[in-house]
C-alpha cells in the first residue's frame, strides 16, 4: 500500500523518554518505515543504538538505509513533508478511528508517501491542524509504541508479519523455528 513511510517523534525528553523513543524507532524500522525523525532534546545514544541495530540486522524493509535524524522544529518538518506530497497522519487518542480514516485514505488514493506523527506529553495544537488525519488507536490513553505498531500493521495490511515479507539485507537474520533460536549469516 504506502511505499514510503517516515515516523516523526515529537518532544523527546532526556532521560525520561530514552527507552520509549528508542522503542518507537525500533518499531518504525521493524514494521516497515524507512526513516525516523525526532524533535525535543538531541540524544546521540538513541541514534547510536538504532544505527547499531541496523549494522547487524539491516536497514529498512527494502534493504535501504534506515535513517535516524534530529530536527529542532517539528512544525517545519511537517510542513516540508506536506509540501513534498506526504500524507500526514497524527496518532492521538482524540482522533477518529484508524479503520474509518483508512477507508477515506483509500478512497482518495493518497498512497505513495506517508508521515506518521507520534507525540509525547503535550502535542502543540498546530499539529492537529496540519495533519491530514488525526487518528486514534482506541480513544483511550496508552502508549506511542503500541499505537505506532498497530497503525503500521493496519496501513500495510499485515504484510510486515509475513516471514517472506521484507528483506532487510542485514549481516544476520533469524531463521524462524517452532522451538529454539536460529540466527544465520545472511547470504542474500
Ligand atoms: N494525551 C495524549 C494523546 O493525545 O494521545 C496521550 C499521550 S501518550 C503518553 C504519547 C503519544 O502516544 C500520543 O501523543 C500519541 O501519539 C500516542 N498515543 C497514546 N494513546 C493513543 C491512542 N489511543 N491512539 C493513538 N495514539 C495514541
Amino acid at each position: 500500500m504506502f511505499m514510503e513511510i517516515t515516523i516523526l517523534r515529537l518532544g523527546h525528553r532526556l532521560p525520561r523518554d530514552e527507552r520509549i523513543s528508542t522503542h518507537v524507532a525500533l518499531v518504525a524500522r521493524a514494521f516497515g518505515a524507512s526513516s525516523f525523525v525526532y524533535s525535543g532534546q538531541i540524544d546521540h545514544g538513541l541514534e547510536e543504538s538504532i544505527e547499531r541495530i541496523c549494522e547487524s540486522w539491516g536497514g529498512s524493509v527494502n534493504g535501504s538505509l534506515f535513517s535516524v535524524c534530529y530536527e529542532k522544529n517539528p512544525l517545519s518538518v511537517i510542513k516540508k513533508f506536506k509540501k513534498s506530497g506526504f500524507v500526514i497522519l497524527h496518532l492521538t487518542m482524540y482522533g477518529v478511528s484508524i479503520t474509518s480514516a483508512l477507508e477515506k485514505i483509500k478512497i482518495s488514493k493518497e498512497k505513495e508517501k506517508l508521515l506518521i506523527i507520534v507525540g509525547s506529553e503535550k502535542v502543540p495544537g498546530e499539529v492537529y491542524q496540519l495533519a491530514d488525519y488525526n487518528i486514534s488507536i482506541t480513544n483511550q490513553p496508552h502508549s506511542e509504541v503500541a499505537a505506532l505498531a498497530i497503525a503500521l500493521d493496519r496501513i500495510q495490511e499485515g504484510k510486515e508479519l509475513s516471514e517472506k515479507g521484507f528483506d532487510f539485507k542485514g549481516k544476520i537474520k533469524i531463521v524462524p523455528t517452532e522451538k529454539g533460536k536460529k540466527i544465520v549469516e545472511n547470504q542474500s
